[in-house]
């Protein structure tokens, strides 16, 4: 029973770099699902998926939402999601609840350095893809170029299997290359009109078809046999080979189209559910117990729930809606379930599947699927959610550190006061967003992953929440860190009259290596202190990370080891041993040699050759270490550096000015480094 419906269950997302289309091709699987009876257009602001307002404004998908549509008997949950750079988290979140994907690619523009970044997210989830070659419709689409990119640069293994009939203004179908048939889109009806291959275009269709047959056969030994041993490849072993070695992530199906011009779209949703896997056909979601015992999350009905919060939007109507994928299990409205990130337990609402404009309401949600829950009170992005008999928490999304950091000051008492609230429902929804409140000053600080990811925040809060702030100006998110291993005592003692305190903790820090955030482990010998008063130690340490010695900046990418400590049976309390463990940091942190870190971003500018030498001095006045210069797309040459943040504002006007305009760059976070000594001084002066 299970496996029927899962087998005709496709979790699929669209990936794509921006402007490549995503949006539009969305659309149009809307159209032909049958969802939607209107073609909405990206150009005028009114297609379904992207239904935050300034999204429309900017034309870029920020939010992933999933959307359930039915096509050839198949249930596919389409999940959108952000091409921009600035957004990864919500890409990278997106990708792990996927099965498969559909890449979506700018026959004239190809592999762009963005889809780069989005290809190689996709290969460290494992997620099988096709790719949809679009915009074949414009002047310099080209199939073969393309194809060619996504071998050399992205290192796939491509199936051609389509070529396009026509060129630009004449693009009108396509020839599929297993069937060997010529579609044509003349209008919107479900079914393209199909004929024979056009005459002047047999030989080259003869031609690329075998060109297919091998390039399965390369990476298929069954099927090579057949095809060397000239074996008649029927259609249906074509599929299922090529259905094999897409799931396997053997090679990639490339298909191509003009999703604008409804040109291709059904042979997409053909391929989705041809090609791309079911839940069945991708390893399990593993999971952890209490225990710290392995949880395999088989998608069965009857093996105890484990569901992951995969994204929580705010909906004018609804308000709250939690996004979660099923992995295992059966979640049903009514049911009490634990929220095992936050170990609190809380009885589901309603439980609804989204589809292109309507909520559909249903009694329950089984492994495999997507949908959402109404107005579940604590849930945020990347929380697991299962039964309260078997606890099980699934993998935490690991999210990066924000990089840069904004003031905000509300502009009236009554925006002031609306503020903290709004805040809040952002931060459940998106995890790479930090508030953080500056007591020296006043200011409420909203700390993210880029200028374009904070100014999105800024103007939801206007739009959505009716907030209204002024902004200063982006500034650098830095860090701290220590260098050296220290063991360090914290003691609070005060017993003079009354009721005392008492916690004494003794506790290892060490440096970790960047990037790995924080550890807490205990060590401790024969109850040193009691279990209960651990947790509290570790959230005065946590407490007191949020201000390193040097600058007051956060403090990453230390263990701390509670080892010994000591405790009196009236005078300690919770509290005295979270300021015990707030008191050995503070002193630990101090005398282990701490340093300043800096958000050091990797620049790709591209710009015609002959102004690769200005973009390289400009360049390196920033600071920037030049890490390879390429030969792009005609004439085009690529820098590649890494640049300290810092350096990088105001960079899209000076590129601008060095390539009379004619310059690109795309950024993203890389690594920290130690700032320089300028910057040290600088940094402590400031706080002392
Ligand atoms: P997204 O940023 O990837 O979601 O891309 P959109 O769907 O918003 O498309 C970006 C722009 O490209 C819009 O102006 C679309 O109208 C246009 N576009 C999308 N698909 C096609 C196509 O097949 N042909 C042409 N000529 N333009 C297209």
């Amino acid at each position: 029973m299970t496996n029927g419906r899962l087998k005709q269950l496709r979790n699929t997302g669209i990936i794509a770099h921006i402007d490549a289309g995503k949006t539009t091709i969305t659309e149009r699987i809307l159209f032909y699902t049958g969802l939607t009876h209107r073609v909405g257009s990206v150009d005028e602001g009114s297609t379904v998926t992207d239904f935050m307002p300034q999204e429309r404004d900017r034309g870029i998908t920020i939010q992933s939402a999933a959307i359930t549509c039915t096509w050839q008997g198949h249930q596919i949950n389409l999940i959108d999601t952000p091409g921009h750079i600035d957004f990864t988290a919500e890409v990278q979140r997106a990708l792990r609840v996927l099965d498969g994907g559909v890449v979506v690619f700018d026959g004239v523009a190809g592999v762009e350095p963005q889809s780069e970044t989005v290809w190689r997210q996709a290969n460290g989830y494992n997620v099988p893809r096709i790719a949809f070659v679009n915009k074949m419709d414009r002047p310099g689409a080209d199939l073969e170029r393309t194809v060619k990119m996504i071998r050399e640069r992205l290192k796939a293994h491509p199936v051609v299997m389509q070529i396009p009939i026509g060129r630009e203004d004449d693009f009108r179908g396509i020839i599929d290359l297993i069937t060997m048939k010529a579609l044509f889109f003349e209008d919107e009806s479900l079914e393209p009109t199909i004929r024979d291959i056009p005459k002047e275009m047999e030989d080259v269709a003869e031609e690329k078809r075998d060109k297919m047959l091998e390039a399965i056969a390369d990476v298929d030994d069954d099927f090579a046999w057949a095809y060397l041993e000239d074996e008649e490849l029927d259609r249906e072993m074509i599929v299922e080979t090529l259905r094999k070695v897409t799931c396997d992530n053997r090679a990639v199906p490339v298909l191509c189209g003009s999703g604008l011009h409804n040109v291709g779209i059904q042979p997409l949703l053909d391929a989705i559910v041809r090609y791309l896997p079911s839940p069945l056909d991708v390893e399990p979601m593993v999971g952890y117990t209490e225990d710290d015992e392995a949880f395999v999350c088989d998608p069965t009905d009857e093996k105890s729930l484990a569901a992951l919060i995969f994204k929580i939007s705010t909906d004018p109507y609804v308000g709250k809606l939690s996004f979660i994928r099923v992995y295992s299990g059966t979640i049903h409205s009514g049911m009490p379930v634990l929220n095992a990130t936050e170990r609190t337990t809380e009885r589901i609402g309603r439980l609804v599947r989204v589809h292109a404009d309507q909520r559909e309401e249903v009694k329950e949600l089984k492994a495999g699927d997507i949908g959402a829950i109404l107005s579940l009170k604590s849930a945020r992005t990347g929380q697991t959610l299962c039964s309260e008999e078997q606890p099980v928490l699934l993998e935490q999304i690991t999210f990066p550190t924000p990089v840069i950091k904004l003031a905000l000051h509300p502009r009236t008492t009554a925006d002031q006061e609306k503020l903290g609230k709004a805040l809040r429902n952002l931060c459940d929804e998106d995890p790479t967003l930090y508030v953080h409140y500056d007591e020296d000053t006043g200011e409420t600080i909203l700390a993210g992953m880029g200028e374009l990811h904070l100014e999105v925040i800024v103007e939801r809060l206007k739009r959505e929440f009716n907030v209204h702030v002024e902004t200063g100006a982006p500034k650098v998110a830095y860090t701290e860190t220590i260098t050296r291993p220290i063991r360090v005592e914290g003691r609070l003692i005060k017993q003079s009259g009354g009721h005392g305190q008492y916690a004494v903790v003794v506790v290892d820090l060490e440096p970790l290596e960047t990037g790995s955030g924080f550890v807490f482990e205990e060590e401790i010998r024969g109850g040193a202190i009691p279990k209960e008063y651990i947790p509290a130690v570790e959230k005065g340490i946590i407490s007191a990370m949020q201000e390193g010695p040097l600058a007051k900046q956060p403090v990453v990418d230390i263990k701390a080891t509670l080892v010994d400590g000591k405790y009196h049976e009236v005078d300690s309390s919770e509290q005295a041993f979270e300021t015990a463990g707030a008191m050995a940091l503070r002193d630990g942190l101090k005398r282990a040699n701490p340093i300043l870190l800096e958000p050091v971003m990797e620049v790709e500018a591209i710009a015609p050759q002959e102004y690769t030498g200005d973009v390289i001095s400009d360049l390196s006045r920033r600071a920037a270490d030049v890490r390879g210069i390429e030969p792009r797309s005609t004439g085009m040459q690529s820098v590649k550096a890494h640049v300290p943040l810092a350096q990088m504002f105001g960079y899209a006007t000076a590129l601008r000015s060095v390539t009379q305009g004619r310059g690109t760059f795309t950024m993203q976070f890389s690594h920290y480094q130690q700032v320089s000594e300028d910057t040290h001084e600088e940094l402590v002066t400031q706080v002392a």
